[in-house]
């Protein structure tokens, strides 16, 4: 059970990066020897992130335990380096149905059930129970949304109940310049610090974002509206490296701050923190259909910064769909490689398989990650195989060559809701494969989400069998399952049905995206 909180708000708006400032205070107080856990709880009546549109709500993250969480676990994952559980994320879906069913079973016999006390209830035995001696707890959306209300009163009477010393309640908000009148403009702020006070949280510590650093006037008239000592109004400008920010906060001795008010023991220990500052221009195209944003793919984006090359480029696939061979050509040959992420349902699906099209005949290195792979091997059987109208049976049913199909397993399932085969699971790579050369070790674990998968019994002549020639996939995988494909007279062309991206931190990118890094160079040289 955690001694003591830290609870982290947002006002204002959203997108401001409190899960980034969370896990970059996470990462600082772990480097000074604190054991601290994090919890990001999410107010949406969604029992998980697995059913939600990553161009609303950002890519969905998996776990090693099969958990389809909010995009904010994987910034926790890859700035603490370790691995999150379903346990680090509470939604209101959970809480609700949780009450809902215990309330069908009995449980609360002859009481009438309120969301104070039971949901709140059921809510604090959440945050209690969790490991840790310093629990992290990132509140998502805005004070003030009528979800979010249940958790803030929650957390209100947890730090009331025990004591209010072990509680550390930082408000993270933003504050916008108008350019018009030259000035910063805190009114929102201090509107946001008067909802949370009326609610009965005095914040402790006040963390101001914006464009640009804020004069120390406006931080001080921050500071007495809020009634936070001038000290405790943090300001964080943009940067363009966010992995700069446990730096900053490091150098600004945060850690001392918070130790001080919890009362806790830190070590004079440094940051150890060995992140990306310099990045080869290499330019990789993200061939995507989710275009508004770059937080629906994120995991694969940062994979990419992580390993030390300029973020990639979304380029839409319906966009390819359109264009003729020459127009492909001109549209993707200024890039190094391109990667196909994975994803649902049919929209942009010719446009990717094009884009594989170009990729294989003209050598340029690709990655297909999870339906990347299972359109590489439709590709592959249109265009080398001679099968027309190959494809999957998520996106034509009666297609006369079925080389992708719903995993024997999941024909029984109606649920839509975390039944995929989901999280990690054991896979052994073929030696002599270059996948086996990138990890340099035959068993992996690896995080997966999908229904459908490449179904190499019916196909065998897309595949080599060992010791036979040919321009032919080879495999990697469980003798039933097919995990990986790859074409060996291309410098990189390789397939993989799970999500590499998931399992990427900071100081360690994954290393098949080192891998295909590593082919850009070679073909570059
Ligand atoms: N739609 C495909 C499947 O369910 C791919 C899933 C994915 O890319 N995550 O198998």
């Amino acid at each position: 059970m955690p001694e003591k909180y830290i609870v982290i708000t947002g006002g204002v708006l959203s997108g401001i990066g409190k899960g980034i400032f969370s896990a970059s205070l996470a990462r600082v107080l772990k480097s000074v020897g604190v054991d601290i856990n994090v919890l990001k709880i999410d107010p949406y009546l969604n029992v998980d992130a697995g059913t939600m549109n990553p161009n609303q709500h950002g890519e969905v993250f998996v776990t090693d335990d099969g958990y389809e969480a909010d995009l904010d676990l994987g910034h926790y994952e890859r700035f603490l380096g370790v691995s999150m559980t379903r346990r680090n994320n509470i939604t209101a879906g959970q809480v609700y149905s949780s009450i809902i069913q215990r309330e069908r079973e009995g449980k609360y016999l002859g009481s009438t059930v309120q969301m104070v006390p039971h949901a709140t209830s059921e809510i604090k035995e959440r945050i209690t129970s969790m490991p840790g001696k310093v629990l992290s707890i990132e509140i998502g959306g805005t004070v003030g949304d009528i979800e979010g209300e249940i958790f803030l009163e929650s957390v209100r009477e947890l730090a009331f109940e025990r004591s209010r010393n072990d509680f550390l309640f930082i408000h993270v908000t933003y504050v916008p310049y108008l350019r018009v009148t030259n000035e910063f403009k805190t009114k929102p702020t201090q509107q946001s610090v008067q909802l949370l006070r009326k609610i009965g949280i005095q914040p402790d510590v006040i963390v101001v974002r914006s464009e640009m650093p804020i004069d120390s006037q406006s931080l001080y008239k921050i500071a007495l509206f809020s009634g936070v000592s001038r000290d405790m109004v943090i300001n964080l400008p943009d940067i363009g490296n966010v992995y700069q920010i446990p730096e900053t906060l490091y150098e600004s001795d945060v850690h001392k701050l918070v130790a001080k008010r919890l009362n806790i023991a830190i070590e004079d220990s440094q940051l150890n923190w060995n992140y990306p500052k310099s990045f080869k221009p290499y330019r990789i195209a993200l061939i995507g259909k989710y275009l508004g944003t770059d937080d629906a793919y994120k995991s694969i984006v940062e994979s990419i910064f992580l390993s030390g090359v300029q973020k990639p480029v979304v380029v839409d696939a319906q966009e390819l769909e359109e264009l003729d061979d020459s127009g492909v050509e001109q549209k993707l040959n200024s890039f190094d490689a391109l990667i196909i992420p994975g994803g649902f349902g049919k929209r942009g699906i010719e446009g990717k398989i094009k884009a594989i099209r170009y990729a294989r005949e003209n050598r340029k290195p690709i990655l297909g990650i999870c339906l990347g792979m299972q359109l590489m091997a439709i590709e592959f059987a249109r265009n080398v195989l001679r099968l027309p109208g190959a494809n999957s049976t998520e996106f034509d049913e009666t297609t006369p060559y079925p080389i992708v199909n719903l995993m024997e397993e999941q024909k029984k399932i109606m649920n839509l809701g975390g039944t995929m085969r989901l999280g990690a699971q054991k896979m052994r790579i073929n030696e002599g494969t270059k996948l086996y050369k990138i990890y340099g070790q035959s068993e992996v674990y690896e995080r997966h989400r999908h229904r459908y998968e490449v179904d190499a019994d019916r196909f065998p002549q897309m595949f080599k069998r060992p010791g036979e020639d040919g321009y032919k996939f080879t495999i990697s995988g469980e003798a039933q399952f097919l995990e990986a494909i790859e074409l060996d007279d291309h410098p990189f062309f390789v397939g993989v049905q799970y999500h590499p991206e998931f399992k990427s931190k900071v100081g360690m990118s994954h290393p098949v995206f080192v891998g295909l890094i590593k082919a850009i160079e070679e073909v570059n040289q």
